[in-house]
């Protein structure tokens, strides 16, 4: 999946697309995967529904828009999108941020059509075993930055599995699930949200670039400070304004896609 979306993106930035519109075209292939756990296959929370937190970042105008809380739609980073270019605002929450989506003609789908065979059989494991560990499994992200120098960065996610309703993690959070600012870089975050809240994961990756740190350097430094200060268990991806790529994380695994050059790497895990 990740390397799908990776391609198509090196496609896009081939062809002199914007890095705003290559992120939002890679999470949303993300999205509709089932894999991931956001859009189509996220996680069920304790009531057994889809709700939904997306970000997504200018680096350009340092602008951004988010949603939290959306139910019923298949791309939350569109919605996100729309909320940054089409309202005055750079947040929507649950409700509303449904009723805006309805206005701009995004279909409406039921929390059936949403929920995919695997998310279900999660949430009935969890509700059979309390007991049951309740870390995320791939929420999405993808960060990149254009042949102009732009840079911007997306992050989509259905959360944790069986986190009680109305629960808002990192994602949707400036600066904590994702960040760009042509000056320094990009980031996308994953992991455990209430972690990487509290150190403001994505700018301080994206801060230590502004500090002389490449991409790898600012990934790695993220993660640490995230594993010595809150004892976090998440990943960072990170592009900087030079191009590097990089990323790092406390997690067992990530899932990862990347290209420099028109060759998609790909890796499901690299220790840090
Ligand atoms: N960071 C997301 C959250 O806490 C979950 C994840 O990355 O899988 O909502």
């Amino acid at each position: 999946g990740c390397q799908l979306a990776a391609k198509i993106a090196w496609k896009l930035l081939e062809g002199g697309a914007r890095a705003l519109h290559v992120v939002e075209t890679a999470v949303r292939i993300l999205e509709d995967d089932p894999t991931f756990d956001s859009g189509y296959g996220s996680v069920l929370n304790a009531q057994g529904e889809v709700e939904m937190d997306a970000i997504i970042m200018d680096g350009a105008a340092l602008d951004l828009g988010a949603v939290i809380a959306v139910q019923g739609i298949a791309n939350p980073i569109t919605l996100a999108r729309l909320v940054m270019t089409d309202t005055p605002h750079k947040i929507l929450a649950g409700n509303g941020a449904r009723d805006f989506a309805a206005h701009k003609g995004i279909p409406l789908l039921s929390q059936a059509e949403l929920t995919a065979p695997k998310a279900r059989e999660r949430y009935e494991k969890h509700k059979a075993d309390a007991a049951l560990n309740s870390s995320s499994k791939g929420t999405c992200g993808a960060v990149a930055l254009d042949s102009y120098g732009g840079i911007a960065a997306a992050t989509s996610t259905g959360g944790t599995p069986f986190k009680m309703a109305g629960r808002v993690g990192d994602t949707p959070l400036i600066g904590s699930g994702a960040y760009a600012d042509n000056q320094t870089g990009g980031a996308s975050a994953t992991g455990d949200g209430e972690q990487i809240m509290r150190v403001v994961l994505s700018k301080t990756a994206t801060d230590a670039i502004g500090h002389g740190m490449d991409a790898q350097a600012a990934a790695d430094y993220a993660i640490r400070v995230m594993v010595e200060r809150v004892n976090g268990i998440g990943g960072i991806i990170v592009v900087d304004h030079n191009g590097n790529i990089g990323f790092a994380h406390s997690s067992q695994n990530i899932a990862v896609a990347w290209s420099s050059d028109g060759t998609i790497h790909g890796a499901m895990q690299r220790s840090s």
